[in-house]
Formats: structure tokens, sequence, C-alpha cells
């Protein structure tokens, strides 16, 4: 969990401050905001106890406040960035209710007869784009991934057989670690299956079958794939591509504030989120934060594209049949994507004196061989 390193300026307002207010900075940590006076006091409102409200003629004023009457502002919006980078129930449940009430107004008076006629014109289905799928996405908590992730990743989890081995989990979980040190909890789930892929989930649910794991040639291929797999986690862009897929009716949903039935309503087609392909865009998305995450971690950022174009020239001898396009057909890959990584990799070389990858590959590879596993009982 990260805490304290953004301070945003602003103000604190309470009956026991001189003059009732004081200048201060705002840090964001993981229980709550504190606000450090110049006299080197703090003071702190934590999540449990936060109300969140804006004011000003342009609701540029954040507030934060707590039942004792404890006020911080600030006009600096960065402080929501640091919020929501918790990760925290409580936070995104705050701020939630926030994009709730800012819609009021003019959500009766504008935005609803015209999501209603947008549906009969369209038929219901519709999908939906840009500022309304980010309408409902901050809407609905980030705690709300985890469940479409759970039940969207359940079938793929139930297809292959799941390997517990410490030499083949335990690696993965170093570079998990590596590219985000401290992040949230990601839960790592290896198939016995010969495709080659990995699926990221919302919540933070990574499957990766052993066929990558067998086509790989470095472990730095293998951190290549994990760290574009944490970008889509990362970017919610399942959550997009579902936002997408449920159309009008999520967007009504999110339009008159109701979470829960948004919320119902994800839950409910979760299970489609296997059929859903990224697009183009969100691709060009995880291919940038990736080789950035690979870079920001010192470790070789070519292992992405080298792996990629591995596959994308294998795919092309045998005429894009089989196991081998399993991760291109998840994640499409063009003649032009290639390049572009390729030439980020290249812009991004790791730190010098970085520290390698430390997994034993050898052990891993040596648990993948058939003989070495006991027979599926
Ligand atoms: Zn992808």
């Amino acid at each position: 969990m990260t805490v304290g390193i953004l301070t945003r300026n602003g103000r604190a307002l309470h009956a026991s401050l001189p003059l009732g207010r004081s200048e201060c900075v705002l840090v964001v940590d993981a229980s709550g905001i504190t606000a450090r006076l110049p006299g080197g006091d703090t003071l702190q409102i934590p999540f449990a106890h936060m109300t969140h409200l804006r004011q000003g003629t342009r609701q540029q004023i954040l507030v934060f406040e707590s039942p004792d009457g404890l006020r911080f502002t600030t006009e600096d919006a960065g402080i929501l960035a640091d919020l929501r980078a918790l990760s925290h129930p409580a936070v995104a449940a705050m701020l939630g209710a926030d994009a709730t009430r800012r819609l009021g107004a003019w959500r009766r008076k504008v935005l609803l007869p015209l999501a209603a006629l947008v549906a009969l014109v369209v038929g219901g289905t519709a999908f939906v784009f840009g500022p309304l799928v980010d309408l409902v996405l901050a809407l609905v908590p980030e705690s709300v991934d985890a469940q479409v992730g759970e039940v969207a990743s359940a079938e793929v989890v139930k297809s292959g057989r799941r390997l517990e081995d410490a030499r083949i989990t335990g690696p993965l979980q170093v570079m998990v670690e590596r590219l985000r040190p401290g992040g949230p909890a990601i839960r790592l789930v290896v198939l016995e299956r010969d495709d080659v892929n990995a699926l990221a989930f919302p919540g933070g649910t990574v499957v990766v079958l052993t066929g990558l794991l067998q086509r790989a040639e470095s472990p730095e291929e293998v951190a290549g794939v994990l760290a574009h797999e944490l970008a889509h986690v990362k970017r919610r862009h399942s959550m997009r591509m579902l936002v997408q897929r449920l159309g009008i009716v999520v967007a009504l949903g999110a339009l008159v504030g109701d979470v829960s039935a948004v919320t119902g309503l994800l839950l409910q087609g979760a299970a489609t989120l296997t059929q859903l392909q990224f697009s183009r865009g969100m691709e060009t998305e995880a291919d940038d934060d990736g080789v950035r995450l690979l870079a920001a971690a010192g470790l070789d950022t070519a292992g992405l594209s080298a792996f990629f174009g591995r596959l994308a020239k294998e795919e092309e001898q045998q005429g894009g049949d089989s196991s081998v396009s399993a991760l291109l057909g998840t994640h499409p890959l063009s003649r032009e994507r290639m390049e572009r990584i390729a030439e980020l990799s290249r812009e991004n070389p790791p730190a010098a004196g970085a520290a390698p990858l430390n997994v034993d590959w050898s052990a891993l590879r040596a648990a993948l061989a058939p003989e070495a596993r006991p027979a599926p009982r």
C-alpha cells in the first residue's frame, strides 16, 4: 500500500485551530487523509468516518469532513487520484456517491430523456462509448471489479488442471512483485493447458497457461507478458468492454445513479467477458504501460516484443492455425503494434545495474515437464 508520498496543498478547518483554520499539506495514507500543519502538528480524518462533498461555483473545492466538524479542503484534484489509487472500498463508495450526487441535477433534465430516446431508436442493446463508459466506471467501486473477475474467471479456471507447484508459481509471484512492488494483491492461477496464453480478469486474477511457459525462452519474456496483463487490469479494460457490451441498459442505471443495479448487471454479464476481445486502443495502452512497468522494474523490455514477435511469425508460418495463436486471439497483434512495441523497448532500456530477475528458470522448466508431475487422479 502506498503511504504518503504525494502532498496536496490545502486547508484544515476546526474550532480547535487558532482562528478556526490553518494552511496545511494533505497526505493520503492507508487509513485516511492527514493534514500536516506548518507548526508540525497533524490532524487526521479516517476513511471510516469521512464524507466528501464539493463546493465553489465550479464545484472545484474538494471538501473532506469528519463527524466532529474537522474539515480539509483543497482545489488540487490530484488528491482524488491519490484516493482512487488506494482501491479502498470505503473510499470507492465515497467517491461513487459523490459522482452520483453531481449527476443529480441534470441527469433528470437532460441525460435520462436522451438515453431513453437513444434506447428507443437503437433497440436497447447499442454499445456505449467514451464518456458514458467513464461515467459508469466512475460510479462502480473497484471492489466490484474483483467480484466480476471471480465470476468471469471461474469457467477458465475450471478448464484445466490447476498447478500449485511452487517451482512454477514462485517465479511468477516474484515477477508480479517486481513489476508492482507493494501493489494490490494479484491472484495468480497456473493452468495446465497447451494453448499459449495469459488472461487478466478485473480485480487482479491473472491466469497463466502452461503453454505460454513452455513457449517462452526466458523469464523476461514471461515478465513481459505479465506486465502487459497487469496493465489491462490497472486500466480496467475488461470492465470497459463489459460496460460497452451491456450497452445502454447499464448506462441508464448509471445515469439514475443506481450503483447496486449497475453492479448487478455487471455481475450478470461477467460470464460473457471471455468472449470479448480487447480493442486495438486497449492493446496499445497495455503495451505502453507494460513496457514502462518493465523499465521501471529494471527488467529487459525486449522480452515482450521478442515473445510476441516469435508467436506472430509462427502463426504466419502455420497459416493462422492452432494453439500458438491463442494469445494473439485475445490480444490482437498487428504489424504496426509489433513495431511500436519494439520501438518502445528501444526507447526504454532497463536501468543500468538493475538486478536480474531472481528466479530459478531451469527449475520452472523442469517442473513443467510432464514426467515431473504426478498423474491426475
Ligand atoms: Zn492485451
